[in-house]
């Protein structure tokens, strides 16, 4: 488990790795959490655009938190997705599931619009991270992916010897500059969860290789505002 302090102000993130072993069951990821003394709030995974502002602990059914709460910590379980975290320091943080589902619903936009009326900041008080994720490097495909049927992710789709790839971290980049974000606000921590296959967990992957007697294992990235 690696606790990232300070590398987006604001806020502690929390991220596990394959040491800490599969955490699709939340009950490993609470007890993880216990430490911190933190109440963690994981949403149930629904790859669309919904996002829910914390209020009190139930059980929320949504792709991204939003919590202006110093006692909340908010979880997310991903293998290959994109977990983002954008905090403005003393007064906000959400946790985004960067599926590409959800990528392709505006996720990002609609959750930085939320964030910004929930505790009346500005675009230029947000940081953002971009977690370990499946990089342009491994999210390739054989057949036109789905994205190139959408103007505005065409940048993202790119052609190489009849074979295509997206980088779905460079739309999720481009989606903070356009809605006002200070370039040296943003973070993309770069790992890929595909290939670097010590560290992380990755969905593609389990798939290939057919390891489909129990379900796919994820990794969590917890965080909360720093007090
Ligand atoms: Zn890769």
């Amino acid at each position: 488990m690696v606790e990232l302090q300070h590398i987006i102000p604001g806020c502690v993130i929390v991220l596990t790795g394959r040491a800490d072993g599969d955490i699709s069951s939340e009950t490993v990821l609470h007890q993880k959490m216990k430490d911190y003394g933190k109440t963690l709030i994981v949403p149930r995974l629904m790859h669309g655009s919904e996002r829910r502002v914390v209020t009190k602990h139930e059980m929320f059914q949504c792709d991204a938190l939003i919590t202006t709460d110093q006692a909340h910590a908010l979880g997310i379980r991903v293998a290959d997705c994109l977990p983002i975290v954008c905090s403005i320091k003393g007064k906000g943080l959400t946790v985004i599931h960067g599926g590409w589902r959800s990528l392709l619903q505006s996720i990002v936009p609609l959750t930085l619009a939320d964030l910004c009326s929930t505790t009346m900041a500005d675009p230029q008080d947000i940081f953002v991270w971009i977690g370990p994720s499946i990089q342009q490097c491994c999210n390739t495909m054989q057949s036109l992916p789905i994205q190139s049927h959408f103007p505005e992710w065409k940048p993202y789709v790119h052609e190489k010897k009849e074979q295509y790839s997206v980088s779905l971290q460079d739309a999720v980049l481009d989606q903070c500059r356009t809605f006002g974000i200070p370039e040296d606000h943003l973070y993309s921590d770069g790992g890929c969860t595909y290939h670097e296959t010590e560290s992380y967990y990755s969905y593609r992957r389990w798939k290939l290789e057919r390891k489909m007697t129990t379900g796919a294992p994820h990794f969590g990235v917890v965080a909360w505002m720093e007090e």
